[in-house]
């Protein structure tokens, strides 16, 4: 017995068959894939659900499949009450072919998966083998956004001949399994489940609420493709992000080291591209120092940089390098300074896909903590000045 609530989800036009030929597939022990369903739900319009109450119910194709099968009646948990016609207000579809349609379409089967997807106890199968194209793409969709590991999407075919006149009207499954003329053949499809593993809530929104928290997420997490620095200006697409002098040319620093370091561009940080806090007490003296001195000269700040430059610079010794005293001094500073960097790069006015490739990270390297930034399109990194 499996321990999951096991929950078939089906779209469905005037094929009624699938429905059976599903059933059949999970039930015979031919295939070896016993499935036992403890809900069955079908997605359809008023004329899908038409042919499947006169064939299935009327007609008494399900009772006779579970005579054949050797079941008792009643075993396959399928009732009129488990078919969902999609429904604009209270008019029910008898097609679905504009885009409202296929929206309404989305909205249903996703607040009814919503229903199974939560409880971690239940597996959904879902298939989309039946409808129209634009309605195997929705379940798809739906199952994408709410899909758990254990869940599965699902496509079933039947040989070409029983889905022509006049097998089409009369075949619902096989009488032989093992006949090659009767295979059914189901087949998972590997799709990606996303939006149970996003940090948002998958309980909350409509369709394309959900969709455009998705969208941003991603989107968010990507790595900005171009970034021009002017002075103490960076500047990714439209969007600005304009830092004091004395910060920039720290971030200013780090980004040139990223982009001279011949690490991979996929690098979350190594030797190459990040910095120890006394490599960045070293650089203070050095390489920020120039930064800084790009950024002011022939403006008005040029002041603050000279005055930062004498003051780090009391603390060489007389070989010109930094004494031991001075080291920490300056780590001291740098530390200071990154932490407020970084909280004003958290509150700026820009998009998370560009914060977040502008933030400063760290790293264990070494059995040390480096510092730098991760920026993936060196090539389109420009200094204008
Ligand atoms: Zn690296």
């Amino acid at each position: 017995m499996s321990k999951n609530t096991e929950i078939l989800l089906a779209v469905l036009g005037t094929t009624p068959q699938i429905i059976t030929e599903t059933l059949y597939y999970y039930t015979h022990e031919h295939y070896d894939s016993i499935r036992s369903f403890d809900k069955i739900i079908v997605f359809t319009t008023t004329v899908g659900k038409k042919v499947m109450v006169e064939n299935l119910f009327k007609k008494g194709k399900l009772n006779k499949m579970e005579e054949d099968l050797g079941l008792k009646k009643g075993t396959f948990k399928f009732s009129k009450r488990d078919i969902i016609v999609f429904k604009d207000k209270d008019r029910e579809l008898d097609d679905t072919r504009s885009e409202e349609d296929n929206l309404i379409s989305m909205e249903t089967i996703l607040s009814e998966m919503r229903k199974y997807s939560n409880d971690p106890k239940t597996r959904m199968t879902a298939t989309f083998a039946g409808g129209r194209k634009a309605m195997s793409a929705t379940m798809s969709a739906a199952f994408q956004m709410l899909a758990r590991e254990q869940d599965e999407l699902i496509h079933i075919m039947v040989p070409d001949k029983k889905m022509e006149p006049p097998e089409k009207f009369n075949w619902y499954y096989p009488e032989d399994p093992a006949s090659k003329e009767e295979e059914l053949l189901v087949s998972r499809l590997p799709v990606l489940k996303i939006g149970k593993f996003l940090p948002i809530d998958t309980n909350k929104g409509t369709y394309l609420e959900m969709l455009d928290y998705m969208q941003d997420f991603i989107i968010d997490s990507a790595p900005i493709d171009n970034l021009t620095i002017t002075r103490n200006i960076f500047k990714h697409n439209k969007e600005e992000l304009v830092l004091k002098p004395a910060h920039a040319s720290y971030l200013r620093y780090f980004i040139k080291k990223r982009k001279n370091a011949d690490c991979n561009l996929d690098c979350k940080g190594c030797d190459k591209c990040f910095s120890s806090y006394d490599e960045i007490a070293e650089a203070m003296i050095k390489e920020i120092l120039v930064e800084h001195s790009k950024i002011t000269k022939d403006t008005n700040k040029y002041g603050h940089f000279l005055h930062a430059k004498s003051e780090r610079e009391t603390w060489l010794g007389s070989n010109r390098v930094l004494t031991s005293d001075g080291l920490k001094v300056l780590r001291g500073i740098a530390r200071s300074d990154m932490s407020r960097l970084k909280g004003i790069i958290k509150k700026a006015n820009i998009s998370m896909q560009f914060k977040n490739d502008m933030l400063i990270k760290n790293q264990r390297i070494n059995a040390q903590k480096q510092f730098g930034v991760t920026l993936r399109n060196k090539k389109n990194i420009k200094f204008e000045i």
